[in-house]
């Protein structure tokens, strides 16, 4: 009971020391993660891990709840707070959690929902048909343009009004350009439908003010807690007040049992930390970084879908530049190089998801290192060399140790 990782099981302390080490030598351009601060680090190892606590603040199913309640209601305030949410829910253990509560809390089985399709930027929980939203649920979707990257607004109204969708999702895990909530709304109102909006990727932008937020428009709001928002892994739901207790009982017990203590902790944490200035300068520079990579990757000569990016990552279309290559070589070819990523399918792709033609950049996680623009060039010049010398193993050995040498410059704090 009292002996610590390293005594009672070697196996788990190594792996977990030998990730340390990977995170800290390697380049993480993946758009989706971040690196907690040392606070959220502590708040979710904490003892709040053995804590049961059924229900909400002030109505649990469980004894000595006094504590937990007091951390949970700090998340929730600080969370309406930073959102300028009428209602929050902390307790989804993660993204697809809240998304499911959500559809769970006004969908019945066989319900229309129009979303983004996976393939152009969406997300499995929009509708995809591995997925329970896709099972459950009629979905339909909308795209972007194959030509400009941008999403097809026209398209999106023409839809809803022929096909009266019950609920209309909008928000990305592959989309490099700014979304205009309001303009969802708007086309979702008009057409009978309620709107969700899912900020997963961009809710550290929404929060400080960088993006559109989509709270003042829309009947929910998701997110992951984990992604630019640098919480602890998990989800939130915001909505109206109308709709709180709904999505309250569809959370637990809908969906959901035990809420993870330890992690709500993490996640008031930072909520706290991201009402702070220096957090808004973080999300700028995640921002200016972004630009400047997608900026030097396309004067390199690579086609960047839509031509740019206005949020915190960009796609890369292989297939202009490098035509054998698949998103799934590039992602390979940078990993032995030190940099991580992800392939990621593009606009009139042409390879299955698992092959894909694509790559997808973020700046989130180095933009968390102090890592700046110059760093950015430096990388996009690295990526390029990589790609275009793949079977030169002097090139390849020389960028791998570039980029341990940029990430030694920048040291994670544990
Ligand atoms: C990441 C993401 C999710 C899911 O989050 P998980 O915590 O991995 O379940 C949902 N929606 C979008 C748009 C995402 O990018």
């Amino acid at each position: 009971m009292d002996r610590c990782l390293e005594d009672e099981d070697i196996e788990v302390f190594n792996a977990i020391g030998s990730e340390k080490v990977r995170q800290n030598a390697h380049i993480e351009l993946i758009a989706s993660e971040n690196f907690v601060s040392r606070a959220v680090m502590e708040a979710v190892g904490s003892v709040l891990t053995n804590k049961y606590a059924e229900g909400y603040p002030g109505r649990r199913y469980y004894g000595g709840c006094e504590n937990v309640d007091v951390v949970e209601q700090l998340a929730i305030d600080r969370a309406r707070r930073l959102f300028g949410a009428e209602h929050v829910n902390v307790q989804p253990h993660s993204g697809s959690q809240a998304n499911f509560a959500v559809y769970a809390s006004v969908l019945k089985p066989g319900d229309k929902i129009l979303t983004l399709s996976l393939q152009n930027g969406g997300h499995l929980t929009h509708g995809h048909p591995k997925n329970i939203s896709g099972m459950l649920y009629k979905a339909i979707h909308y795209d972007v343009n194959g030509e400009t990257g941008y999403i097809d607004y026209d398209l999106m109204e023409q839809i809803a009004k022929t096909e009266r969708p019950k609920l209309l999702t909008i928000g990305a895990s592959a989309y490099p350009r700014a979304i205009d909530f309001e303009l969802v709304a708007k086309i979702a109102h008009e057409n009978g439908a309620m709107v969700f909006a899912d900020i997963a990727h961009i809710a550290g932008l929404v929060a400080t003010g960088l993006h559109q937020s989509p709270v003042p428009y829309c009947e929910f709001v998701t997110t992951t807690t984990h992604k630019t928002l640098r919480g602890p892994r998990g989800g939130m739901i915001m909505c109206k007040k109308e709709y709180a207790s709904t999505i309250d009982s569809s959370l637990f017990p809908g969906t959901q049992g035990g809420p993870l203590m330890h992690v709500i902790a993490g996640k008031a944490v930072c909520f706290l930390e991201a009402q702070k200035p220096e957090f808004k300068e973080y999300q700028k520079q995640i921002l200016k970084n972004s630009a400047a990579l997608a900026k030097k990757m396309a004067a390199n000569g690579y086609h960047v879908v839509s031509g740019g990016t206005d949020n915190h990552l960009m796609l890369i279309d292989l297939r202009y530049t490098h035509g054998d290559m698949t998103g799934n070589d590039a992602q390979n070819l940078l990993e032995s190089a030190n940099i991580t990523a992800n392939k990621n399918t593009v606009p009139r792709e042409t390879r299955s998801p698992s092959k894909a033609s694509g790559v997808r950049f973020g700046t989130p996680a180095v933009t968390t290192r102090g890592m700046g623009e110059s760093e950015m060039l430096q990388i996009a010049d690295l990526i390029d060399s990589v790609l275009r010398n793949a079977n030169d193993r002097e090139v390849m050995n020389f960028a791998k140790k570039t980029a341990e040498e940029i990430c030694n410059r920048f040291p994670l704090p544990y």
